[in-house]
């Protein structure tokens, strides 16, 4: 550009223009686009994993953090659906299809993790849906600790069985099962016969030694199904679901005699130790599990009666 041939360099002439234009696109328009660059950064960075699909659920991108979570992400798959990738992923992609938040377990490898899993829609400028962006936050240790808390509010300490509450709760769900589905169960009502001697024989430690190997004991010898608490003191209870009253006893019959015969080493010494038992069965007649709880206890009550170390029943 040389018009008029009069050897002018017009470039400094535009420079200031053009300086200003650029100065325009960085501030205004973003032109280095910073924010494009921190969603990267922070996309790659992020400790939860992120997978963006598009709206046909075909995998567009994830991040480190993703792909540590699922072998199966690699760049092969770019393009593939999400469907096809995680296909053995069940619960993650069940709420893939919603918008809401949910909580899912993920296996991983030889191990499980909680996934708190958000799916965030995204949409061009004209409102059009372009795809969705999976969030998989990491609350594993938030789930455990929950898990924790709960195994310690429904424990008693000293000899893990169930604590009274528990044991009541989980009596009234039984009672309530028998009622509906017409089947039956026991219940066991036992007592640790003389403990306060035991206490001022050889101290409390040994008599909390007791508890916890009985504890113990019943653990061994009653089903998984079994529901075992400590209701207090050296009071322990047993419901024995779908279970006759005969077979009932002969168990309970072997169990007394057993612990009676086994005696526990504290400090070099054996303390021998016995159970006074009392057993009631639900009946329908019985409307609370207080009334089944009151025959076992009358039971047990004459157990002590005629001499200790001994099953009693009473029935409606
Ligand atoms: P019985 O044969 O009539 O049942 O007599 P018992 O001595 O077993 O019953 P009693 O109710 O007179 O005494 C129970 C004792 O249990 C009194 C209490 O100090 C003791 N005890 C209660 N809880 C614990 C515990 O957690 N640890 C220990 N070591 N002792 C406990
Ligand atoms: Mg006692
Ligand atoms: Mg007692």
């Amino acid at each position: 550009m040389n018009p008029g041939n009069v050897s002018i360099n017009y470039v400094a002439l535009i420079l200031p223009f053009s300086f200003s234009l650029i100065l325009i696109a960085i501030f205004k328009y973003d032109f280095l686009a910073l924010k494009t660059l921190a969603r990267d950064v922070l996309f790659e960075k992020s400790s939860d994993g992120m997978i963006l699909i598009d709206n046909t659920s075909r995998l567009m991108d994830y991040n480190p953090a993703a792909a540590e979570l699922f072998q199966e992400l690699n760049n092969s798959m770019k393009g593939k659906t999400i469907e096809f990738i995680l296909g053995s992923q069940i619960d993650l992609l069940k709420i893939l299809n919603t918008n809401d938040t949910s909580d899912i377990k993920i296996s991983l490898g030889d191990s499980y993790g909680y996934f708190e899993v958000k799916t965030v829609t995204i949409k061009n400028d004209f409102g059009n849906i372009v795809g969705r962006l999976i969030n998989l936050i990491n609350i594993t240790e938030r789930k455990n600790d929950q898990e924790a808390l709960k195994i310690l509010a429904s424990t008693d300490a000293l000899t893990n069985l169930y604590n009274r509450n528990r044991f009541m709760q989980l009596a009234n769900l039984q009672m309530e099962c028998s009622s509906d589905y017409n089947t039956n169960f026991t219940l066991l009502m036992i007592d640790i016969d003389h403990f306060k001697h035991i206490n001022d024989t050889n101290g409390h430690a040994a008599g909390d030694a007791v508890l916890a190997h009985l504890g113990c004991e019943m653990k061994k010898y009653f089903r998984r199904t079994d529901i075992i608490g400590r209701l207090g003191g050296e009071e322990f209870a047993v419901i024995l679901p779908s279970t006759s009253l005969d077979a009932a006893k002969n168990i309970t019959e072997f169990f007394c005699d057993m612990i009676s015969k086994e005696p526990i080493i504290c400090g070099n010494k054996p303390i021998y130790f016995t159970l006074s038992i009392g057993i009631s069965v639900y009946d329908r007649r019985l409307e609370t599990f207080s009334e089944v709880l009151k025959l076992a206890d009358e039971a047990l009550y004459e157990s002590k009666e005629n001499g200790r170390n001994r099953v009693t029943v009473k029935v409606l």
